[in-house]
């Protein structure tokens, strides 16, 4: 019956080593900050780095906001259409 409830514990332990995995899967790698889901993760990295996925390709400026302006700079700036 030890052998059992060994196994039970095991299980209790992978479970919380498991939770606490998933609770710092959410780390940003440009400062290290954890956070809790992936949503604030990504609020997080766009209010304090920046969204890199906005980032003009051609002059590396500063990113956007939104698609829409980052096409509408390379429009008027590279006069690249998109
Ligand atoms: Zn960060
Ligand atoms: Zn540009």
């Amino acid at each position: 019956m030890g052998y059992y409830a060994d196994i039970e514990i095991e299980k209790e332990i992978n479970k919380y080593t498991k939770n606490f995995k998933q609770k710092t899967k959410f780390k940003c790698d440009v400062c290290g900050k954890i956070l809790g889901n992936n949503k604030s993760l990504a609020q997080h990295k766009h209010d304090k780095h920046g969204d890199v996925s906005t980032q003009c390709p051609y002059c590396k400026c500063m990113p956007f906001g939104s698609i829409n302006d980052l096409n509408r700079h390379i429009e008027s700036k590279h006069n690249i259409k998109g």
